[in-house]
């Protein structure tokens, strides 16, 4: 018989059923479209949650992330910075925009975008219309150091947290620090409502717009009437109780992928070719995925380690492959400080372990044994 699978991070609805109540409540009440209670209760939920003023639930993280670049008037000729190690879903919406994405490396102690390497690049692009930063699954980037840079070129910061929400650095969410941040409650993230996406902000107007822009642009007339174009980009209040519910168990589940990740830290500690993405300091991760790299020297890699849970039917992935090696952005410039690129070394040394919250103990150490039955 074959054995329960693993998954590396699967949708986890709360035990009390809240999302439920709250998706019964739109029924009961017939809004189930377009917007209504639940968008707005979850707008200011999420926004009370991470500490920003204002807060536009959209259907996506990557939507999110084209309204914070529209919002921000990134347009034609416009060069973006933009983290290397990511999801495609960072850097698609700046082609959206008809801008120029310039990709940065990462460095080793949180595996997010370089400062160094930042800085060399507003040498070389002194005008840069925007930055975004990414938290590597979960995990703080070194964010003073960023943002010191952003504001000397008073150049402005978006944070694509879409991986990491609820994480904490020195004290304060990510998402909260740049002028925008993003969140994504896409099916694997630490909290889903299916699909969807949310943009915050302390700038009022800003988030209004995105709003307007986020449901065609109509103005208000009572005939269709249109001055700007328009996106479908809207949450809808369905998707939004999910979301509510969601939201009142983000602290459990951040409790448990912290738990996965100290078991695994804990597990391969003897074990030398082994390394945790780091913890770093005056951080609080989500820990949304658990990610080890093997040392170059080791006898075992990656591919090896894949194949072997895949066996088991347990799943992981490498990591993310940088924008920068990827077909579809060859012909943009990536910008480095290290002679051997710290994100291309990560891609080719990193596994990405099951981090699904609905595992047991037992779960956790049979994808132990199998990554430990290697070594
Ligand atoms: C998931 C993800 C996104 C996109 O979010 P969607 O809600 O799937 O559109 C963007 N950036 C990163 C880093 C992600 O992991």
């Amino acid at each position: 018989m074959e054995s329960k699978k693993i998954f590396l991070s699967s949708p986890h609805m709360s035990d009390e059923g809240y999302e439920q109540k709250y998706v019964k409540e739109a029924f009961d009440t017939n809004w189930v479209a377009p917007l209504g209670e639940n968008v707005n209760k979850f707008e200011e939920e999420l926004a009370n949650y991470v500490g920003s003023k204002h807060a536009a639930a959209l259907s996506a993280g990557t939507a999110a992330i084209h309204m914070a670049f529209k919002a921000l008037n990134v347009g034609k000729g416009d060069i973006v910075f933009c983290s290397s190690l990511t999801f495609s879903a960072t850097a698609n919406p700046i082609m959206y925009q008809d801008a120029t994405p310039v990709f940065i490396d990462s460095e080793p102690d949180t595996w997010n975008m370089d400062p160094k390497a930042l800085e060399k690049a507003f040498e070389k692009y002194p005008n840069p219309k925007a930055v975004i930063v990414v938290y590597l699954y979960g995990t703080p980037a070194k964010i003073d150091e960023i943002k010191e840079i952003c504001d000397k070129h008073n150049v402005p910061l978006v944070e694509d947290s879409a991986e990491s929400l609820g994480s904490t650095y020195k004290g304060k969410q990510t998402g909260t620090f740049g002028k925008y941040g993003i969140y994504s409650f896409n099916g694997n993230k630490i909290i889903t409502t299916s699909g969807g996406g949310m943009l915050v902000s302390d700038d009022e107007e800003r988030i209004a717009k995105v709003r307007f822009w986020s449901t065609q642009a109509r103005e208000k007339a009572r005939h269709y009437q249109h001055k700007e174009i328009g996106y479908n980009y809207r949450m809808s209040n369905i998707v939004a109780g999910i979301g509510r519910g969601q939201l009142k168990v983000l602290n459990d589940r951040i409790a448990k992928k912290t738990e996965i990740y100290n078991t695994y830290k804990e597990a391969f500690k003897d074990i030398p070719e082994i390394e945790m993405q780091p913890t770093p300091p005056n951080t609080k991760p989500n820990h949304w995925l658990s990610v080890i790299t093997i040392k170059e020297n080791s006898k075992v890699t990656p591919l090896n380690i894949m194949e072997a849970l895949e066996k088991e039917n347990i799943e992981s992935r490498p990591v993310w492959k940088p924008m920068h090696l990827q077909p579809v952005f060859k012909d943009y410039d990536f910008i480095k400080v290290k002679e051997k690129a710290v994100s291309e070394d990560l891609f080719e040394r990193g596994v990405c372990l099951p981090s699904d919250t609905k595992m047991t103990k037992e779960d956790i150490e049979r994808v132990i044994k199998v990554i430990k039955g290697l070594f």
